[in-house]
């Protein structure tokens, strides 16, 4: 075993990540953070790939989400938080020090505290044409690929406040955007739905479900297959852009089976804390929360995982 216990290491650098990270340096824990590659796709979180962030705290000028990540992680180098530029590839909860383990060359670390803040990535729709046109006109991410779609027509699926954001932002690239939402009412905020019914470039389509995107055996998106719920008829909407904008899952593939998760995946913590059910493992931002999913939010409990971490390492594991 290394001899090199560290005091805290982050997994995770979105503004959770971060915010417990430049808590812990500020307290002298020296914490060790690693961002991932593989999994996150790019190191920062969700707000890589978020254009406009315009409801975070500070920022009267609107800030856009990489730009906001370039700030969290430069302030936590400032803090002196040590960042490695790896996968996290297995951990192992069982006992103390905790081990992560690190890369393809698998390398091992060691803490007495684990913070948690790994995130939670876009859901897909689960329909094999999806899946086979994947980075050929399919895509969850508008911010990194609507370029590609300028002055096209492209389909949106969703009715969350994800989905009037993606259509939002290609509204300003494509030709147009067909919206594609399965039930009559969006779950998205007043403000955003208002927003998407006032521009005249997007188009909704409520009740409808998404059969194949087409067309699979030409290798390029020509668009989708949809079919009404209610009176069952289908119709293809042609377009050469499918941004699928559902949800997300949470990134915890790591820990299943060495802490409790919700039904839902997500990891469950003590309520008012971070505590999860391995005593010093800590976990904070959207991968324990399925409620709130903010950036602000996410930092809070950022912050709140490296008091419990200091705080309960105080108390079980003083040196
Ligand atoms: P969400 O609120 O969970 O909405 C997901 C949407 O996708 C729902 O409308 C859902 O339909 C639909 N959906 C889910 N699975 C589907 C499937 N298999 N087929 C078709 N449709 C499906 O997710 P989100 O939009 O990503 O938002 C997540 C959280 O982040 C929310 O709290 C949101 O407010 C927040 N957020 C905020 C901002 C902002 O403030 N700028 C931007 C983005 C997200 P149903 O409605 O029928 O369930």
């Amino acid at each position: 075993m290394s001899s090199d216990i560290r005091n805290v290491i982050i997994i995770g650098s979105g503004p959770a990540g971060h915010t417990a990270g430049i808590y812990a340096a500020r307290a002298n824990l020296k914490p060790l953070m690693f961002e991932g590659l593989v999994k996150g796709g790019v190191p920062g979180g969700q707000l890589m790939i978020t254009n406009d962030v315009e409801n975070y705290p500070g920022f009267p000028e609107k800030v856009t989400g990489p730009d906001l990540m370039k700030a969290f992680r430069g302030q936590s180098e400032v803090q002196g938080v040590e960042i490695v530029s790896d996968d996290v590839v297995a951990v192992d909860l069982s006992k103390r020090p905790f081990k992560v383990v690190v890369g393809d060359d698998k390398k091992e670390h060691f803490a007495r505290t684990l913070i948690i803040a790994t995130g939670a990535q876009a859901k897909w729709l689960g329909l094999e044409s999806e899946a086979a046109l994947q980075g050929k006109g399919v895509s969850a991410c508008a911010v990194c690929d609507g370029a590609f779609f300028r002055n096209q027509d492209v389909i949106v699926v969703g009715g969350g406040d994800t989905a009037m954001e993606e259509s939002m932002y290609l509204s300003g690239l494509c030709k147009s955007v067909t919206l594609i939402h399965r039930r009559e009412e969006f779950r998205a905020s007043r403000t955003m739905q208002d927003r998407v019914m006032k521009n005249p470039k997007i188009k909704v389509l409520y009740n409808a479900v998404i059969d194949e995107v087409l067309d699979v055996s030409k290798g390029e998106v020509t668009g989708a297959r949809i079919r009404n719920v209610k009176t069952k008829e289908t119709m293809d909407v042609p377009a050469t852009g499918f941004f699928v904008a559902i949800g997300h899952t949470p990134n915890t593939d790591l820990f299943t089976g060495q802490l409790d998760l919700h039904d839902n995946g997500y990891i469950r913590t003590k309520p008012g804390s971070t505590y999860t059910s391995v005593p010093g493992v800590f976990a904070c931002g959207d991968v324990q929360d399925f409620t709130y999913r903010q950036a602000v939010t996410a930092a809070g409990t950022g912050c709140m995982a490296a008091l419990d971490a200091e705080r309960w390492m105080a108390i079980h594991d003083p040196h």
